[in-house]
C-alpha cells in the first residue's frame, strides 16, 4: 500500500495496524468480538493533517481534549467533508459549552451539574437532535483530575446528582461513563471498578451501554474489563512533547 509520496501516512497506518492488533489480541483473550470495541485516536497535539490521514485509513472516531485546538480542526475536517465524529474527552469549562457542542458528537467528560446544565441548554439551542454524553467517574475522588466521585465533598460533583442532572436533561442523552484511571491505581482495579459503576448505571438507564476506558499503555486491562471505547493518542500517533 505504501506509495512512498507521505512517510507520515505510512507511519500512522503502520502504528495503526499495532494498535488494531492489540485490540484484536485483547479481544480475543476475553472472549470478546473486536467489533464491540470502538477506537477513538485521540489527536490532541498534532495537526489537522494527521486527522485526515487517519480518516483516509479508516479511523472516523478522533477525539481531542481541549476546546481551543478541537474547534479549528472540526473546522478544517468539515470544509474538507471528510467524515469524522468528535470525541470531546478533556476537562470541559463551562464557557466553553456552546463551543464544544456545536461539533462534539459525543462528549466523554461531563463532571459536574452545571456542566450539564451549560451543555443542555447549548444542545437545546444549537441542535436538532440531543447530544450524547458520558459521565467522567473520578474513581479516587481527586476531582481536580477530573470526574464526579460517589459522595463527593463538592455536591456538584457528586456521581448520582451528575447522572441525574443529565438524565433530567431535555437535550442531552445518557450514552455511558468514562474514567482515566487514578495515577496511583493499577490499570485492572480501576478498569473492573468502573465496570462495576457502568453496571449500576445499566440497571436504571438501560441505554447507557457505553464504556469509554483505556489509552495507550492499558488498553488491555480496558478491553479485559469491557471497555467500548478505547482512546489512543500516543501509540498511534507518537510521543507528545512534554509541554503542551
Ligand atoms: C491524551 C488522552 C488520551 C490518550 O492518551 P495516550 O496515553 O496518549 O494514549 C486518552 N484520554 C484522555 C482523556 C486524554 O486526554
Amino acid at each position: 500500500m505504501s506509495t512512498g509520496a507521505d512517510p507520515r501516512r505510512d507511519e500512522l497506518a503502520h502504528r495503526l495496524s499495532e494498535v488494531r492488533g492489540r485490540i484484536a489480541a485483547a479481544c480475543a483473550d476475553a472472549g470478546r468480538d473486536p467489533g464491540e470495541v470502538t477506537l477513538i485516536a485521540v489527536t490532541k497535539t498534532y495537526p489537522a493533517g494527521d486527522v485526515r490521514r487517519l480518516v483516509d485509513l479508516g479511523v472516523h472516531d478522533i477525539g481531542e481534549n481541549k476546546d481551543q485546538e478541537a474547534a479549528p480542526k472540526a473546522a478544517e475536517l468539515a470544509a474538507a467533508e471528510a467524515l469524522v465524529r468528535w470525541h470531546f474527552v478533556g476537562q470541559l469549562q463551562r464557557n466553553k459549552a456552546k463551543s464544544v457542542v456545536g461539533y462534539a458528537d459525543l462528549v466523554h467528560s461531563v463532571d459536574s451539574v452545571p456542566l450539564a446544565a451549560a451543555l443542555d441548554r447549548a444542545a437545546a439551542r444549537q441542535r436538532e437532535r440531543p447530544l450524547d454524553v458520558l459521565v467522567q467517574v473520578s474513581l479516587d475522588g481527586d476531582l481536580d483530575r477530573g470526574g464526579a466521585a460517589s459522595g463527593a465533598d463538592v455536591p456538584e460533583r457528586d456521581l448520582d446528582r451528575v447522572v441525574a442532572a443529565v438524565a433530567g436533561s431535555g437535550s442531552l442523552r445518557l450514552r455511558g461513563v468514562m474514567t482515566v484511571a487514578p495515577l496511583s491505581w493499577d490499570p485492572p482495579s480501576a478498569y473492573e471498578r468502573l465496570a462495576e459503576v457502568a453496571h449500576a448505571l445499566r440497571g436504571e438507564h438501560p441505554a447507557a451501554t457505553v464504556v469509554s476506558a483505556g489509552m495507550s499503555a492499558d488498553l488491555e486491562a480496558a478491553i479485559a474489563a469491557g471497555a467500548t471505547h478505547v482512546r489512543i493518542g500516543s501509540a498511534l500517533l507518537g510521543k507528545r512533547p512534554p509541554l503542551r
